[in-house]
Order: structure tokens, then C-alpha cells, then sequence
């Protein structure tokens, strides 16, 4: 039984014929990554599930020898290197397999530690916490757009018509380096965690997706509805969303002590 509910969703949209989403959640390590891909033919598929496969393998494994008492900061570091070691990868396959050449993908990561919720993140995919009705992104884009914004050199109004939404300023795969954001945030037990590709971000607005994410339905579910909902407004990209949550406590004590009380 794991501690978490979690439930996700990918589609290719109604426009492109291929999907380069990725999406992984690992239950028992509470590890959940999302990529988005880039490249000619097939290259962004590769991309894309290269840094799910790598990432969630990395942290599934550190966590479970090594980081069962590891402190945030052993934490964080894991992750930024699982992160970067992903990238070095994908930068060799890329460099390696003329058909791969120049793919690179986005990435997000959310490890669920007990208490503590560590982030990473390169490009444009995102992760929102929903939590009491309110919706925050906690995630800033690597991307071309954002710097504008951030630069006030565009109003958010412009910035929605913005006809160059998908230039990312980050992505792994590119360089043998990448530089990754990675933050530690405290987890409550009511939080629901949003990773999603902009393929969902860009058809929905905050608000749709608060809306959408305070229904009294499963996780799985949810997570249906906006892929749905993106669709119905339009589906310009590939759209993926993954929810997890960490299980109230006493919810799942009261699990295991019913599992315990089996013959
Ligand atoms: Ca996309």
C-alpha cells in the first residue's frame, strides 16, 4: 500500500501526431518526474522518456539505500544530480545517434519525503501546488518568454498572444552541463501537487484548473478532466498531467493496521 494517491494523464492533443510528454510517478519512493521533449522524428520521444526513465531510476534507487534518514540537503543534492546526470546522458545519446541529434527535453521533478517536498526543474513544464482552494505555480520557466516578463519588457496580457510561448532558455540534453533549479518547500498532508507539460498551461488558465482540481473525484480522474478540458480548448500541443498526494496519516495508519489485523 503507498502512502500516496496519485493519478495521471497524457495525450498527444489534437493537432500533432506524435506525443513527446513523458510521465513517471514512483510509488514507493513518492518520485514523480515529467518531461517534454524536443526534436526532429522521433528524438523528442527519446529525449523525453530518457530523462523520466533515468530520473525516476536514480531517485527510486537513492532513495531506498540510502536516503530513508537523509537530511534536505543530502536530499536536494541527489536530486540536482540525478538531474544533471540524466542531461549527460541525454547530451551522449544526442551526440552519439545522428537520428537523436540536437533532441532535448524540459524536466520536472517532486520527491515526497515525509514532510519535505524537494523540486527540480529545467525549461517550461511546471509544478502547482493546490492546497486549502488556492493554486500557486511553484515553478519559474526557462523560457524566452518569461525573461521578457520578468525584464518587463511584455505585459502578461501580451504575453498571453505571444506567438513564442515554447522557446525555452533551459533544456537537458543540450550542453554537457545544465544548471537546475531546486528548491525545498514543507509538504502538508492536504497538497495536491500538479506537474504538467505547457500543452496543459497554455490552453488552461489557473483558475479552470483550480476549478477542476476542487472536485470530490479520484486523483485519476481529475487528472482526465484537464487533459480533456485542453483538449476541448483547443489541444495546439501535447498535453500531460500527473496529480500526487501524500495520504492523510491517519488515513493510512488505519490501513495498515486493518492489512495487519488479516489472518
Ligand atoms: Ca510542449
Amino acid at each position: 500500500m503507498s502512502p500516496y494517491a496519485f493519478g495521471m494523464a497524457t495525450h498527444p492533443g489534437l493537432v500533432r501526431e506524435n506525443n513527446e510528454d513523458a510521465l513517471a510517478f514512483d510509488a514507493a519512493s513518492g518520485v514523480a518526474v515529467l518531461a517534454d521533449g524536443m526534436g526532429g522524428y522521433n528524438a523528442g520521444e527519446m529525449a523525453s522518456a530518457m530523462a523520466v526513465t533515468l530520473i525516476r531510476a536514480d531517485l527510486a534507487h537513492w532513495l531506498l539505500h540510502e536516503g530513508a534518514a537523509c537530511s534536505a540537503a543530502e536530499l536536494e543534492r541527489a536530486v540536482r544530480q540525478a538531474v544533471q546526470k540524466a542531461n549527460f546522458g541525454i547530451y551522449n545519446a544526442a551526440n552519439g545517434n545522428p537520428q537523436f541529434a540536437g533532441m532535448g527535453t524540459t524536466v520536472v521533478v517532486a520527491v515526497l519525503h515525509g514532510a519535505q517536498l524537494v523540486l527540480a526543474h529545467v525549461g517550461d513544464s511546471r509544478i502547482y501546488r493546490f492546497r486549502h482552494g488556492a493554486l500557486a505555480q511553484l515553478t519559474h520557466d526557462h523560457s524566452l518568454l518569461q525573461e521578457q516578463l520578468d525584464a518587463g519588457l511584455l505585459t502578461p496580457e501580451q504575453a498571453r498572444f505571444a506567438t513564442h510561448k515554447n522557446l525555452v532558455t533551459r533544456a537537458l540534453g543540450v550542453e554537457p552541463d545544465v544548471q537546475v533549479d531546486v528548491q525545498q518547500l514543507p509538504l502538508h498532508e492536504e497538497d495536491i501537487l500538479l506537474l504538467c507539460s505547457d500543452g496543459l498551461t497554455d490552453m488552461l488558465d489557473d483558475a479552470l484548473i483550480a476549478a477542476t482540481l476542487a472536485q470530490p473525484r479520484s486523483l485519476q480522474a481529475r487528472a482526465d478532466a484537464l487533459i480533456a478540458q485542453a483538449n476541448e480548448a483547443g489541444g495546439r500541443d501535447n498535453i500531460s498531467a500527473l496529480l500526487v498526494q501524500a495520504k492523510a496519516k491517519s488515513e493510512f495508519s488505519g490501513l495498515l493496521a486493518r492489512m495487519r489485523q488479516r489472518p
